[in-house]
């Protein structure tokens, strides 16, 4: 059963649910909190991230500001790091964090690191498995043709491997990240650098949670469709 309430679902997405809004609520306020601390070098986002992008032989790569709040991030194909305008502009702890990360990005780019690699080559099915794959479950479902409920599952199967893959992929940018900053001595305090990595950590808490909550999701699927009993395998 597909649709309407099923407490199983619940069950299985109860600890997903908790970590993704504990993560995003987590973002947004250590984002604030460390907003407001400036950090002892005096440097805009936009320095940070033209200072490392620099250092890492990446001059051509452009840093240019984006709208909105928490927008941030690299574009492979314009080869641009877009900083939110509070983080372009802020000379923060916070600032600070977040340029780097997304430099780290850049770097990744630049190395062709392997999950990175894998995740852009996923981007084209993810992105048709996030748009189809309940339409196709849905439809299948109604017309009780399961093979079609099958094609829908697996169309989801592609975008759960895609949450999966950015996990690496965020975890070494912000690993990169802390680690430029103090090599080459852009945080200039023990507590600037615990705020950098309290911000960076909630933020990968986000891609935590939502590739916990496809993943379960995707197990609820399963199950429901009897993927683990032995009923069918006689
Ligand atoms: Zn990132």
């Amino acid at each position: 059963m597909l649709i309407g309430f099923d407490p199983l679902y619940f069950l299985l997405l109860a600890p997903a649910m908790l970590l993704s809004a504990w993560a995003a609520w987590a973002t947004r306020s250590r984002f604030a909190e460390w907003s407001q601390v400036a950090n002892g070098r005096g440097v805009s986002g936009a320095q940070v991230a033209r200072y490392l992008l620099d250092r890492f032989g990446l001059r051509d790569v452009r840093v240019v500001p984006a709208r909105g709040a928490l927008t941030d991030h690299y574009d492979p194909r314009a080869r641009e790091v877009r900083l939110s305008e509070p983080v372009y502009y802020e000379e923060s702890v916070a600032s600070m964090a977040v340029a780097a990360h997304e430099v780290g990005h850049a770097i990744q780019h630049r190395d062709h690191y392997a999950p990175l690699v894998l995740r852009n080559l996923a981007v084209p099915l993810a992105s048709i498995g996030s748009n189809l794959s309940f339409l196709v479950m849905f439809v299948g479902f109604l017309l009780s043709m399961t093979e079609l409920v099958w094609v829908g599952v697996i169309l989801f199967g592609a975008v759960v491997a895609f949450q999966i893959i950015t996990l690496p992929v965020e975890l070494d940018a912000s690993s990169r990240a802390k680690q430029a900053l103090v090599d080459l001595g852009l945080v200039s305090s023990p507590r600037e650098q615990a705020g950098v990595a309290s911000v960076l950590w909630a933020a990968a808490m986000t891609y935590v949670g939502a590739a916990l909550s496809s993943a379960l999701t995707l197990l609820y699927y399963l199950i429901r469709l009897g993927a683990f009993s032995d009923r069918d395998r006689r």
